[in-house]
């Protein structure tokens, strides 16, 4: 299984939290999505023996894009790659580029299914993320994208400062009641020369409290576990056949080719990136340049990162795989390691799997580098 992942590097506003690549000017747009295509038709060799079962569009914000765009997109992706008979195809888009008739646009395209940036169904929550929607517009979308498409996926944000939990249990619920088949929540991080990283160290806002974010977190499986939700990864809970096929593999250590300024490759071996600028990016693409930089994974970061995903995931880190594919001083090293984690309860193993407990989830990326190997090699 293999995926190709596509970044459209634009937003209409910066939100405070974001350190992700975009641009607030639309003006080359059009140039860009041309950039797109030419990168998919560069790139095609590189799955000649791939079948793409996965399109997501990230970003920045796809759903800036017309649906015309869109589907040149699609279209360039089929006419360079094999894909199988139902790929899913995902689209991320903000709540204030959807009404009625952008929904039905994309329910009658090859587009299977949304990923909608909520973050929050509160006002003041999303002046202080500086989201370019509000409350009204985020609840109007999902009524109407629930009516046409069945597979939903919406973004959400907890451990905000002053966020009471009764505050957080209500956005669930609301979140909930428009019966969405997947939820991705992730803690507010601050992130180096964001607005929010300014705002704290001014003191306009205070400072995050992890013990509240692990408050939100616990409420969270909680109440998504009795709605009938699995937990699969750290930040994503799923009902059962709504995981994002498109994530499962990236976690599972699958190929995907990333098209789009900034947007990350991994064919097993080696991981590639883009840079991180559109108007260089443009320039290297119209010289028929790939404007990337490689990096071939070592045996030790291969571990590395099968103990960052495994940790993360429901699937957890098999040991018996750890022994053949890595070697028995990784493994004992590993064992050495996990133990106190094991009597701290925060680790377990089970049928040779080793996994985080209930307790040790929120804290597993710390586990995982606890875990990790540094000098071997
Ligand atoms: S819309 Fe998404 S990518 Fe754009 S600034 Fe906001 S969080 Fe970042």
């Amino acid at each position: 299984m293999s995926g190709i992942y596509i970044h459209i590097p634009f937003c209409k506003q910066a939100c405070h939290y974001c350190d992700f690549h975009f641009s607030t000017s639309m003006k080359k747009k059009e140039e860009m999505v041309l950039a797109l295509v030419k990168e998919l038709e560069f790139r095609k060799d590189e799955f000649q023996n791939e079948v793409v079962e996965t399109i997501y569009f990230g970003g920045g914000t796809p759903s800036v894009l017309s649906i015309d765009d869109l589907r040149f997109l699609v279209d360039a992706v089929y006419q360079n790659y094999q894909v199988v008979e139902h790929p899913e195809i995902t689209l991320e888009a903000n709540p204030d580029d959807l009404n009625t008739e952008i929904v039905i646009q994309y329910a009658n395209s090859p587009i299977n299914r949304l990923s909608i940036g909520v973050q929050s169904f509160f006002e003041d929550d999303l002046q202080l993320m500086n989201r370019a929607h509000n409350s009204e517009e985020a609840k109007r979308c999902l009524a109407v994208a629930t009516q046409h498409f069945d597979n939903i996926s919406i973004d959400l944000i907890y451990g905000m400062p002053n966020m009471s939990n009764k505050k957080w249990l209500k956005n669930i619920e609301t979140a909930l009641s428009f019966n969405i088949s997947h939820i991705s929540c992730y803690a507010l991080t601050v992130e180096p020369k964001t607005a929010l990283y300014k705002m704290i160290k001014s003191g306009t806002i205070s400072t995050l409290d992890d013990d509240l974010a692990q408050q939100h977190f616990h409420i969270l499986i909680d109440k998504l576990q009795e709605n009938g939700f699995v937990h699969y990864e750290l930040s994503n809970f799923g009902k059962p056949n709504y995981f994002s096929k498109n994530n499962t593999a990236y976690w599972l250590g699958k190929k995907y080719i990333g098209i789009g300024p900034s947007a990350h490759s991994f064919n097993g071996k080696s991981r590639s990136w883009n840079v991180s600028n559109n108007p260089l990016y443009l320039k290297a693409i119209a010289e028929n340049k790939l404007p990337s930089e490689t990096e071939i994974l070592s045996k030790t970061d291969q571990y590395n990162e099968y103990i960052m995903t495994g940790l993360r995931t429901i699937w957890g880190i098999s040991l018996d795989r750890i022994d053949s594919e890595f070697g028995s001083s990784y493994l004992e090293y590993l064992h050495h390691q996990a133990e106190k984690y094991i009597s701290d309860n925060l680790l377990e193993v089970e049928n040779n799997i080793l996994k985080t407990t209930k307790k040790g989830k929120f804290l597993s990326d710390g586990i995982a580098s606890d875990l990790f190997l540094l000098n071997l090699n």
